[in-house]
């Protein structure tokens, strides 16, 4: 197929076409969760924006290593360089083993990843495996001068690196301005100036995440996994990395400047970032009391919710959006998702069961152009949705006989809905992932229907087989007089 995908490039500023540096290998190197709590709505965007880039350029024929980090180490409060370490802050609240906090927050990552119809990435590293990458990373750093050790610690030196290259492209961050904006905090003299970074933090006393090193038992900076693992699965050099807007500035700014200043080159070609999720107009925060994990969005157990929502309908409702657009979260937002969600599965349904005309009303060739320019333009997912209902139309308008298509067209049109709302997309119908009530109810039922007739036929000794099968699953079957009732046992 040939490749017309473009994507907005936030190096650059505007959308470029995507030419991989060794096609058809893609890497691509996404920012994961730090796990020390659950995973919440501000985690599934970036997991479904770069779930649909991975499902498109695999569907392009790209052989993609799509590379995913768990953070278990060198996170610190406020993202700073002084604080304490998120997880060990959570140990110590849950009284747990730091390692505890990070496989039980990775498992419910995990588990909600599923339910969302993510794929799983290629490779998901962890930072507290990658200590050895990481060191020789400092090491070099200050062979090559950009890196400097106090008191144990070693931090990465900015000034050094803007006089050969240009910190702050991505966020327009300005050195001169950082320095007079930083407040001086405790810890921050041993820095040659406010705005360098730690690359290795000594560890005190009661810190519990420790490796011995060249400079002392300590910790690796958050900044640095990232540079060290997309290095060593992906290369000096790869093709797109991808995370959450808000990781741009410092995150992404001091990755690009350790990378940089340790390979001598940039080694990322595209930059893609998410927007945020917004709710009810207002930034999410624990502070604020808005913050509403995965599990509490599919339980509907959260005073902000007033039902609960399925995974597919939250995915449904952040593919709405422009991955560079805020998205705001509200239930009527959501219950229209809903909506639409439903309308688009039910429309399969009809297409399934359309009987052919003889010829065609309808272009289903120009609406397949137009579903494929709506993705090739920066993956425009609500773009790409509004081109799918229009197919929803079409189904609706041939089944009510008002337009016709032939069998041909009617093969063409699945295969087309299919292919963007399964595989690209990555949305599934609910029925096969919640067999709910009613449809048990509905089943037992019409096996007791069959039964009445059996017995109407006096064949009592199927009868009471069928009775006895279903005593064995713990349905319990009560002839009365009209009709007959049962219940779970
Ligand atoms: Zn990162």
């Amino acid at each position: 197929m040939q490749n017309k995908l473009f994507i907005y490039n936030s190096l650059s500023k505007q959308k470029e076409l995507f030419k991989p540096l060794h096609a058809p290998f893609v890497g691509l190197y996404v920012c994961g969760p730090t796990v020390y709590s659950d995973a919440h709505l501000g985690h599934a965007r970036p997991a479904i924006t770069f779930d649909l880039l991975f499902r498109y350029l695999t569907h392009l024929e790209y052989k993609v290593r799509y590379v995913r980090n768990i953070t278990d180490v060198g996170h610190l409060e406020n993202d700073a360089d002084e604080g304490e370490d998120k997880i060990e802050k959570k140990a110590r609240f849950e009284h747990l083993e730091p390692m505890e906090v990070v496989q039980k927050y990775m498992n419910t990552f995990h588990k909600n990843m599923e339910q969302l119809n993510t794929l799983h990435p290629s490779i998901e590293p962890r930072a507290s495996g990658h200590i050895v990458e990481q060191q020789e990373l400092i090491k070099l750093l200050i062979k090559k001068g950009y890196a400097y050790e106090t008191n144990g610690s070693v931090y990465f030196d900015l000034l050094k690196y803007n006089e050969k290259y240009k910190y702050g492209k991505l966020s327009g961050r300005v050195l001169e301005e950082m320095q007079s904006n930083t407040r001086t905090l405790e810890g921050q003299d041993e820095k040659h100036n406010s705005f360098d970074f730690a690359l290795w933090k000594k560890a005190t006393p009661e810190h519990l995440m420790r490796w011995p090193s060249p400079w002392s038992d300590g910790f690796p900076g958050w900044h640095l996994e990232c540079s060290a693992m997309s290095t060593k699965y992906l290369g000096d050099e790869f093709d797109i990395h991808g995370g959450g807007m808000d990781l741009q500035f410092p995150h992404h700014e001091c990755e690009i400047a350790q990378s940089t200043a340790a390979l001598g080159k940039e080694s990322v070609k595209y930059w893609m970032h998410n927007n945020m999720i917004t709710i009810n107009g207002q930034k999410m925060a624990r502070s604020l009391g808005n913050f509403i994990t995965l599990d509490e969005l599919f339980s509907g157990k959260h005073k902000l919710l007033t039902q609960k929502y399925s995974s597919m309908t939250i995915r449904f409702f952040i593919l709405q959006a422009h991955y560079r657009s805020t998205l705001d979260f509200s239930n009527e937002a959501l219950q229209a998702a809903e909506k639409g969600l439903t309308r688009l599965m039910k429309a399969l349904e009809t297409l399934r069961k359309l009987k052919p005309s003889e010829s065609s009303t309808v272009d289903i060739k120009k609406l397949r152009e137009k579903c494929y320019e709506a993705i090739n333009d920066d993956l425009n997912s609500p773009i790409l949705l509004s081109f799918l209902f229009e197919g929803v139309k079409y189904i609706n308008s041939v089944n009510e006989g008002v337009d016709k298509l032939n069998s041909a067209d009617i093969e063409s049109l699945r295969n087309l809905l299919e292919t963007f709302i399964f595989e690209i997309l990555g949305l599934k119908s609910e029925k096969e992932i919640d067999i709910d009530k009613p449809f048990i109810d509905d089943l037992i039922d019409a096996i007791l229907n069959i039964r009445q007739i059996i017995k109407l036929n006096k064949d009592w000794s199927t009868s009471d087989k069928i009775r006895g099968e279903l005593n064995k699953i713990g349905i319990i079957i009560k002839d009365k007089k009209e009709e007959v009732d049962w219940e779970i046992e």
